[in-house]
């Protein structure tokens, strides 16, 4: 069904609730369900692009789906990143994943957990504590920018000191 409202080329009213709530916390919603054939969609303060369930309960051989689903807002709505999309059940989850958004690090040789920030091993301060990271030549090691960490990386890189036989 096609209509002249603002929010949802499938479901107007179900999706202008969805719309509604999410501006009454803030965020700017724009309506991509031109570009869905099965549910409307949302963006979401140009981010996230959020697909907005179209019944109570899934019965995926009608096309009917009850939950949501939350991926990075991407310029080619085109192409779907199945790897970063989440499934969400309540609305409630998805303003909890969009006030906690999912991160995910990466450098030569670490892999982090979901939900793991990686963090300077000398300072200890955190990803978003300091300008930047380092991987270290020691397994899980990480050194931040600050001089101090640098010169406490140094000092345990240096091997026994030479001497005069
Ligand atoms: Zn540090």
């Amino acid at each position: 069904m096609t209509t002249e409202t603002k929010f949802g080329v499938h479901n107007p009213t179900r999706t202008t609730r969805y719309a509604s709530k999410f501006m009454a916390r803030g965020y700017e919603v724009e309506d991509s369900s031109w570009v869905n054939d099965l549910t409307d969609s949302l963006i979401i303060n140009d981010s996230y692009h959020i697909h907005i369930p179209n019944a109570e309960v899934n019965n995926y051989d009608d096309e009917e789906f009850a939950h949501f689903v939350l991926s990075p807002y991407d310029t080619d709505l085109c192409q779907e990143d199945t790897d970063n999309s989440q499934v969400i059940p309540t609305f409630d989850e998805v303003m909890y994943a969009l006030e906690n958004p999912h991160r995910k690090f990466k450098c030569d040789g670490m892999l982090w957990n979901d939900g793991d920030i990686p963090t300077c091993s000398y300072c200890k301060k955190d990803f978003d504590k300091v300008d930047s990271l380092h991987e270290t030549p020691y397994s899980g090691g990480l050194c931040c920018d600050d001089a101090k960490c640098r010169e406490r990386l140094l000092e345990s890189c240096l091997m026994s000191e030479v001497t005069e036989q």
